[in-house]
């Protein structure tokens, strides 16, 4: 089986697995507990936030907030700094379900919300963004790096309209398909809130962070006991926090950034090639795309049908993202202008540093014949 569905999720590095089970069997303490065993679970859950900061560029001052997901991070950060007097949110329309369907649900409630279209090239437009922004904004969500389309946005850009035209408003970047694989330096970038998710970088499944630059902006969404300084109670998913760790640690975002640029070439180049000459493939076009994710539209063919096909091939792909394929329509495609056919036809590939060579040779050969099958099909 050829996984390329990296961006839904990425299989556990071993010595992560191995973590796991050491901090849920031997060390399975409650790091909230005050004798020596339990305390020192709290330390190494620390040493975590540590080592998170350090790969941030920024420093720690109890400012990581682990959370059961990375969609309950972005909720954390959406809905711990609401204010009633809020005056405008702004969103842009390529944000992940758990960031947009929360500012829809604040929107539904009669919060002033508004969304940024997207540029063609799947980045934010930053002239419109420009046009929207004025001191009566209060909050910002703008992704790192698309999920459906790997467009990377320009973070730094969008921290220098923020101060120009609202210094005081608070700042959160969904970091999920970001972190870990595309350099980021926190301490260069003005935001309040950073998300990241521990199962994309072969970390467990239902464990995420927020980056807080200053917590005290934030209020709870979950109460209970006080874990997390009193922002998310809970007893601390420790084994996964610790599995987190390791797989934290094997990461070398600047080689694996290099391997995954090729590995991508490779399989985009592969797949033109073996393509029948008739089908035009329509790929993002950007210069600035994360090469972790290809998003590839075939017209005339449904992207469902093609990933039904694949997987009885042995190769694993997705249509759009994982969150969003079982419903009709994609509301990021549409906003870049794709047609009916391009967007029904779309699937993406996603690689991670587990991908291998072979996975790329075969993967694309098994695209390519099953998009020939399916054209041969429909005409
Ligand atoms: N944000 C982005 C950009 C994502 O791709 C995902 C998951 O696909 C999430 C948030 C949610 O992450 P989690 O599965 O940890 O809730």
């Amino acid at each position: 089986m050829i996984f390329l569905d990296n961006a839904s999720t990425t299989p556990m590095s071993k010595s992560a697995i191995e973590n796991l089970v050491k901090y849920s069997t031997e060390n399975f303490f409650n790091p909230s507990a005050i004798y020596g065993a339990g305390y020192q679970n709290f330390k190494d859950i620390e040493s975590t936030k540590k080592l998170l900061c350090q790969k941030l560029f920024v420093p720690f001052k109890n400012n990581i907030i682990f959370t059961g997901s990375a969609t309950e991070a972005t909720n954390l950060a959406i809905l711990g700094s609401f204010k009633p007097s809020f005056k405008k949110m702004v969103f842009s329309v390529g944000e992940h379900p758990s960031v947009y369907n929360t500012a829809l649900s604040l929107k539904s409630k009669g919060v002033n919300v508004e969304f940024v279209n997207l540029q063609k090239n799947g980045e934010v437009d930053y002239v419109e963004l420009e046009k929207m922004l004025d001191s009566s904004v209060n909050f910002i969500s703008i992704m790192q790096v698309s999920n459906e389309t790997g467009a990377i946005n320009d973070i730094a850009k969008i921290c220098q309209l923020k101060k120009q035209y609202c210094p005081n408003a608070i700042l959160h970047c969904d970091g999920v398909q970001a972190f870990g694989k595309i350099e980021t330096n926190l301490a260069k970038l003005d935001l309040d809130f950073y998300t990241i998710s521990a199962h994309k970088l072969h970390g467990p499944k239902g464990l995420g962070a927020l980056y807080a630059k200053n917590p005290n902006k934030l209020q709870p969404i979950i109460f209970g006991g006080g874990q997390e300084y009193n922002l998310r109670s809970g007893t601390e998913n420790l084994a996964s926090i610790m599995a987190f760790k390791t797989a934290l640690e094997e990461i070398d975002i600047q080689k694996n950034f290099e391997k995954i640029c090729a590995l991508n070439k490779t399989f985009k180049a592969n797949l033109i090639a073996k393509t029948n000459s008739k089908i035009t493939l329509k790929f993002v076009e950007n210069q600035n795309l994360s090469p972790y994710i290809l998003s590839v539209s075939i017209p005339k063919i449904k992207g469902e049908t093609l990933v039904y096909m694949c997987d009885s091939k042995g190769l694993l792909v997705s249509t759009g993202s994982a969150c969003s394929a079982k419903k009709s329509g994609n509301r990021i495609l549409e906003n870049l202008g794709y047609d009916k056919t391009l967007i029904e036809g779309n699937i993406r590939v996603s690689f991670s540093n587990f991908s291998t060579l072979e996975d790329i040779e075969n993967g694309s050969k098994i695209l390519a014949n099953c998009i020939n099958e399916l054209f041969e099909k429909t005409t």
